[in-house]
């Protein structure tokens, strides 16, 4: 009965791609997965989902012209992090299910979205994994409107594919800030001035779960203060990256 009642759902409303909404064909084999494990993407969508390339800074990974490995700010202005990675991007499918899962509320799309960075991590990260993972705080305000924290369940996610525990209340939002976006680098730089604070106990070599980097204002923020607090080392990675 409760087969015929799925069936019957799924014909007349078959499962849609969580970036495209073109209607996912049913894998029968597969539904015996928790919802989030199954494929949520159309075929088309799926084969544009792959890592950013392209020459790029190896600090904190902006699109990079010329010859030098580090961009202008990397070089004059060093963040706190060792390295930061967009891993995805912003405009492609993985920002599309970014934004439905944060703004539509929908935490099985950030897990999806988790999965997918647990599957193309930087090679760096397996050759040489951090201690512990520490998702990008939000303030309570903002947990309290989004009803869940994204960064937490792409952490999870990825705490999951590389064996590594995930700590959260270390890596606090001490201060209510408006969203970068929309906001002027200048602006984003002040924004998030004295926004986080680390408190104990604190791993040695920690990595920051984010969800988007922009121009990387809130990870040089967050980075600064894990390093104040005695973190001997930083890095970051966030699902997607804007150029
Ligand atoms: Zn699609
Ligand atoms: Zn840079």
């Amino acid at each position: 009965m409760n087969d015929l009642i799925l069936n019957l759902a799924a014909a007349l409303w078959p499962p849609r791609c969580a970036c495209c909404d073109h209607p996912l064909s049913p894998r029968a084999p597969q539904a015996t997965l928790p919802a989030q494990l199954q494929p949520r993407f159309c075929a088309a969508c799926l084969t544009l989902i792959e890592p950013r390339e392209g020459p790029r800074c190896l600090t904190c990974h902006a699109a990079q012209r010329g010859p030098l490995h580090r961009c202008g700010r990397c070089l004059v202005d060093p963040p706190a992090f060792e390295r930061a990675y967009g891993l995805f991007d912003y405009a492609g499918p993985i920002g599309e299910a970014l934004r439905r899962g944060k703004y539509g509320r929908d935490p099985s799309l950030i897990a999806l979205v988790g999965l997918h960075m647990g599957a193309w991590l930087p090679a760096e990260l397996w050759r040489d994994p951090p201690s512990v993972l520490l998702p990008a705080p939000l303030h309570p305000r903002r947990l309290a409107q989004r009803g869940y924290a994204p960064p937490r369940v792409l952490a999870e996610a990825v705490g999951r594919a590389l064996g590594r525990p995930v700590r959260c209340g270390r890596l606090l939002r001490v201060r209510h800030t408006p969203p970068q976006a929309g906001l002027r680098a200048g602006q984003r730089r002040e924004n998030v001035r004295g926004a986080f604070e680390a408190r104990g106990p604190l791993p040695d070599d920690a990595l920051i779960i984010d969800d988007v980097l922009t121009t990387g204002e809130t990870a040089r923020a967050m980075s600064k203060a894990l390093r104040r607090a005695g973190v001997g080392r930083v890095r970051v990675l966030a699902a997607a990256g804007v150029d």
